[in-house]
């Protein structure tokens, strides 16, 4: 059992990283066309019904220097330092494509924006997500998950003690068919914090330091 006992598991893109605006503009390049808001959010849902039409855009995206300077998303920086200052183990689950040039391109991206500060980064493409998230939890006592694409937020429930969803429009159509009732909703890089100070061995500290 590591020192500490609680691990907070986060995907990188929409939740640690911002992507979906160097994304829109790199898929612009590539049709060499205008997409405006409207079309690029139906371009993502079509791509979680069945991304097979975009593969070649995927491997020009990831082949591309944008790709390795992914900027921090708003106040994630300082939500990973609140969290390890508060005795969490910091890891990453990515369903980024485990090649080794992608991995090198992610790690060097997370570093550049958050420094040396996770256990672990696995690229572990969408289908093993779930199987690396519950070996994962299951080394520690407390565990909390969170992800942008409600879909995969589902699959964590009942692995970790507390899945989030962290909010994100153009992926919140598929809450239709989905239970989400047992995770929680993070609208902001501050609300995965407040979820966390309501976690026990938080408490526990706090209390303590009355
Ligand atoms: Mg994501």
């Amino acid at each position: 059992m590591p020192q500490n006992k609680k691990i907070a598991i986060f995907d990188v893109d929409e939740v640690l990283l911002d992507m979906w605006g160097p994304m829109h503009k790199k898929l612009e390049d590539f049709q060499e066309r205008k997409i405006n808001d409207d079309e690029w959010v139906q371009i993502i849902r079509d791509f979680d019904q069945d991304p097979r039409p975009y593969f070649e855009f995927g491997k020009y995206f990831m082949g591309s220097s944008i790709f390795e300077r992914l900027n921090a998303k708003r106040g994630m920086k300082q939500t990973l330092q609140a969290l390890s200052a508060n005795g969490w183990d910091l890891a990453i689950v990515t369903s980024a494509p485990p090649t080794k040039e992608v991995e090198l391109k992610r790690r060097k991206n997370l570093h550049y924006a958050f420094g040396d500060v996770f256990v672990s980064i696995d690229c572990v493409g969408s289908k093993d997500k779930k199987a690396r998230i519950a070996d994962l939890a299951a080394k520690y006592e407390e565990s909390m998950f969170v992800d942008d694409n409600p879909a995969i937020v589902q699959q964590s429930v009942g692995i970790v003690t507390y899945p989030i969803w962290r909010y994100n429009l153009p992926h919140s159509y598929a809450l239709e068919k989905l239970d989400l009732s047992k995770a929680k909703i993070a609208k902001t890089s501050s609300d995965i914090l407040k979820i966390a100070g309501k976690t026990s061995s938080v408490r526990a500290i706090s209390e303590r330091g009355r």
